[in-house]
């Protein structure tokens, strides 16, 4: 008897657990497309505004279905993180990178590469070590690597972020705050954290050239990230125009439509090698 009302519960326990897995078939559909490299990086090129020179690239992560689809990360990335699944995703990410551009960065040392993080990845050192295998004696350079931290999302414990930063910079790797004035972190988390490069957003891009108060938020973060000592990123610049007002700004370095989308391998490797032919 207690055989059988133990091999209840059990079945109880099991049936219990097999109806709490709140999505198995998202779960398996995207475990196997995690397994069939179906995460795949896309290149946005990050462009010199005063001498149009290429300075390097973010790198953007699409799911690529089996069907030829290409889906995008506002469609997949709250699952990758709240599952967890992020981790090994970004891991074969930075492993496609070498693949993809490993001969390029090898031969021009001056590129960067960003890689975005989110703030999962600021809680422990794995992410340390993960970089550090991934492009430690590898043909892209740490000191060629910037990773980015978004501000839209709370840095829980800001002591332990404020440690694997430091770690990171000390290995000569650089940390960009994304978004900024979009989040969380605001003007604590620049003079906190000691980031290297402050990235505008879009929406501070957008009304760049009107009279708005919007429009004066960019120079507000230009001002600040300079005396800060920071380098600056703009980003979604989408017309001339934009580009005008940030140089008269100061910003030397852009990304956006108006230079280009975010590519596949083989042509942002062609339009590397265009730029460097002038
Ligand atoms: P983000 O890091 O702020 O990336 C900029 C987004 O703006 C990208 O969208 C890019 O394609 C888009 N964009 C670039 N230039 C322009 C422009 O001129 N006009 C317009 N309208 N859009 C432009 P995307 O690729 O859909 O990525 C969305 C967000 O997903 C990213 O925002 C980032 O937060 C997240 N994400 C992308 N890849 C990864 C990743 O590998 N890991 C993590 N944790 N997050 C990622
Ligand atoms: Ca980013
Ligand atoms: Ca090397
Ligand atoms: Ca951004």
């Amino acid at each position: 008897a207690i055989v059988c009302v133990a091999g209840a519960v059990l079945f109880l326990l099991i049936a219990v657990w097999i109806s709490w897995q709140p999505d198995s078939e998202t779960e398996d559909e995207f475990v196997s497309a995690i397994r069939n490299n179906e995460f795949i990086p896309y290149y946005q090129p990050v462009i010199d505004i005063e001498t149009g020179v290429l300075q390097g690239c973010e790198v953007l992560m699409r799911w690529r279905r089996p069907s030829g689809e290409m889906v995008s990360p506002g469609q997949f990335m709250t699952y990758a993180e709240t599952s967890g699944h992020i981790f090994e995703m970004t891991r074969r990410l930075m492993v496609q990178t070498l693949d993809d551009l490993g001969d390029l960065y090898e031969k021009t040392p001056d590129l960067k590469i960003s890689i975005n993080l989110f703030a999962g990845h600021f809680k422990n050192r794995q992410i340390i070590e993960d970089v550090q295998d991934i492009y430690g004696d590898s043909p892209i350079a740490l000191e060629q690597v910037v990773l980015e931290v978004t501000e839209r999302q709370p840095l829980h414990d800001i002591n332990a972020a404020k440690k694997i930063i430091a770690e990171f910079q000390s290995m000569g790797v650089r940390i960009a705050l994304d978004d900024v004035g979009t989040g969380h972190g605001g003007l604590a988390y620049l003079q906190k954290l000691g980031m290297d490069i402050v990235k505008i957003d879009k929406m501070f891009v957008d009304p760049l050239g009107q009279e708005t108060s919007t429009a004066r938020i960019a120079d507000a973060i230009v001002e600040l990230a300079e005396n800060l000592g920071m380098g600056i990123i703009a980003e979604g610049v989408e017309t001339y125009d934009q580009i005008l007002h940030l140089r008269r700004l100061g910003v030397t370095a852009a990304q956006g439509y108006i230079f280009a989308a975010p590519l596949p391998a083989e042509e942002f490797l062609k339009l590397a090698n265009d730029l460097e032919e002038g």
